[in-house]
């Protein structure tokens, strides 16, 4: 049975039953709290993505493995049958730690499923914060930071990702995105199509780590600068990109959302008259994309 672990405060919370959510780093290890490698070197059990990754972390911590029963794999694929086992585990009083690959677990990685389970049967579970990719690129944008969404990562097929960034063209809060390297360029291209080529952003790539690169531009700027640099396109990178500021940009977005609504019963001329009185958005603009559209749904009808 783990020993109990201190909060900040000094007080000492009951040990046994206890599920720990973990932080762990995201390239720096220096980047551990105190508090986390306490926890990690009391509890019972630790449940992470990759045993093999997790092992390397805690051989640097000089955390000891001495029974398989205490480092146990939870990832997407298995994360279903694992729940009931730990479920009972922390029933019968044992302490676990759920840490993923790197940063914050169940951001943009598992874990979910088990705190919801966890939750469902009353077990208590405490949050052991530390490294975020999305929060350290945040802190460093100088974009604003008062409110923002995070939207992890962009769907991968180019169609659904197009979609997906029109959709939140309004979208007035910071925006944070998550991106694989092979998809980075394409995903900025897109997003200068459907955000505005001047839209302010920035690009935070492998954070904490040795070749740090934090870039602000325009987003066909940034888009440039990474299609020209193939040393750039490697490594791990977040995306903020600062939200809808005009009347102008809102519009646009407004205009768009009724004219696809209108496209579906009218010829594109009335659509686009009409999605322009209602939205206030340019009618000759808005002509164009109904055009474009109609083309589009005709396309994949045939
Ligand atoms: N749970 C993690 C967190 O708290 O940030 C995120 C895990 S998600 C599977 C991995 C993605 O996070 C990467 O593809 C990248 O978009 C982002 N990421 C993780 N580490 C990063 C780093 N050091 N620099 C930039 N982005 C990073």
């Amino acid at each position: 049975m783990g020993t109990a672990v201190s909060t900040s405060d000094g007080a000492n919370l009951p040990d046994s039953g206890v599920l720990y959510v973990v932080a762990t780093p995201i390239g720096n290890l220096n980047d551990i709290s105190a508090r986390a490698t306490q926890v990690l070197s009391s509890v019972d059990a630790i449940a992470c993505e990759d045993t093999r990754h997790t092992g390397k972390l805690l051989r640097h911590l000089a955390i000891r493995i001495t029974s398989p029963r205490q480092l146990l794999a939870l990832h997407q694929h298995n994360e279903r049958e694992q729940i009931p086992k730990l479920i009972s585990r922390l029933q019968a009083g044992e302490s676990i730690a759920l840490v993923s690959d790197a940063g914050t677990p169940l951001v943009s990685d598992p874990g979910f499923q088990l705190v919801r389970a966890a939750r469902d049967v009353g077990v208590t579970i405490i949050p052991v914060p530390g490294a975020c990719a999305a929060i350290a690129a945040l802190s460093v944008a100088g974009l604003p930071s008062d409110r923002f969404v995070f939207e992890g990562f962009p769907p991968s097929k180019a169609g659904e990702r197009r979609e997906h960034f029109r959709s939140l063209r309004a979208e007035s809060r910071t925006i944070i995105f998550y991106e694989a390297p092979h998809r980075v360029i394409a995903s900025l291209r897109a997003m200068a199509e459907e955000f505005g080529p001047d839209r302010a952003a920035v690009v935070a790539r492998e954070l904490t780590k040795r070749f740090e690169t934090v870039r602000a531009g325009g987003l066909q700027e940034l888009a440039d600068w990474l299609a020209g640099d193939p040393v750039q396109q490697q490594g791990e990178f977040v995306i903020v990109i600062h939200g809808a500021t005009t009347v102008r940009q809102a519009q646009d977005t407004e205009g768009e959302r009724v004219l696809r609504i209108l496209l579906a019963s009218l010829p594109v001329s009335q659509a686009a008259d009409l999605a322009a009185a209602i939205s206030g958005a340019g009618r000759r603009t808005l002509y164009q994309r109904a055009l474009a559209l109609r083309a589009e749904s005709e396309e994949s009808d045939q």
